[in-house]
């Protein structure tokens, strides 16, 4: 049987088919799963409908997740059209450009109140939503995270310390969640070329960096983040919770 038959999913982060969680959907859409999909604002629509659509989504919903009232509308749509939810995946996140290029130091209170709230605050507004659809039935909620987390990455600044913030809510949520059996991890991924990694200055310096430098001499595919996310979603996974899992070549053990 296929590692997700039966599950029903909802994917929040499908910005285009280079997306990470377009990769994560098509995966776990292959394994069983049924989805239905978020996009943030009517100029991605048109991009996000037709992908989720081919994979026979008919629950193609709006959501910035700034937004209480767009979120509420969703999981409302979710419980009406699937009655329960058994995965999250979150794979979301926004920094102002001019924060991603300078010193950290010069970080505006605005914009690092727009990381946190938009890369951070929204798993834990989202998992709060999912809690009455997930109970009982071994739900999965999934983030995405990145090394700057937890290591200085030059002009990740501000979104290296929303993910801070970030993995910490994952290990908070999976303790609030885990007596419901519910679990909640985190994937930290190398760089790949997606939308988001080209508002990041350096980003191809970055890549170049791990291609090198990663015990596997190369970066990692957007396939390949999703086959751990599948694995995350899966029964595979049943016994574990609050953690961040890598999924870049390796490149995090290295100290030089
Ligand atoms: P992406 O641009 O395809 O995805 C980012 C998504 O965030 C988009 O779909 C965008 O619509 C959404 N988003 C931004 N603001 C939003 C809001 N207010 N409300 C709702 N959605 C909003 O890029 P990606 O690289 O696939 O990013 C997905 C996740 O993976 C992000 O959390 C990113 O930080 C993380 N990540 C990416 C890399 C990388 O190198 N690409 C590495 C590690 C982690």
């Amino acid at each position: 049987m296929a590692l997700l038959q039966g599950r029903k999913g909802i994917i929040f982060g499908v910005a285009n088919e280079k997306s990470i969680a377009w990769a994560i959907a098509r995966a776990m859409n292959n394994e069983g799963a049924e989805l239905a999909f978020t996009y943030a604002g009517d100029a991605l629509e048109k991009r996000v409908r037709p992908l989720a659509e081919s994979v026979g989504a008919k629950l193609i919903l709006p959501c910035d997740v700034t937004k209480d009232d767009q979120i509420r509308a969703v999981f409302d749509q979710v419980r009406t059209g699937f009655g329960h939810l058994d995965i999250l995946v979150h794979a979301i996140a926004f920094a102002n450009k001019e924060d991603l290029k300078s010193d950290f130091v010069a970080t505006s209170r605005d914009g690092y109140r727009l990381a946190q709230d938009v890369s951070a605050y929204s798993l834990t507004v989202l998992a709060r939503h999912a809690l009455p659809l997930m109970e009982g039935r071994h739900g999965s909620i999934l983030t995405l995270s990145y090394l700057g987390a937890e290591k200085v990455i030059p002009r990740y600044n501000v979104m290296g310390v929303a993910k801070a913030a970030l993995e910490a809510s994952v290990r908070y949520l999976a303790a609030d969640l885990g007596p419901k059996g519910i679990r909640v991890n985190a994937i930290s991924a190398g760089p790949i070329r997606t939308l988001a990694s080209a508002g990041i200055s350096g980003f191809l310096e970055m890549l170049h960096h791990v291609e090198a430098k990663a015990p596997l001499r190369r970066g990692v595919t957007a396939e390949e983040v999703a086959g751990t996310a599948l694995f995350l979603a899966s029964d595979l996974s049943s016994g574990v919770t609050g953690e961040v899992i890598y999924v870049d070549a390796g490149y995090n053990i290295m100290g030089m």
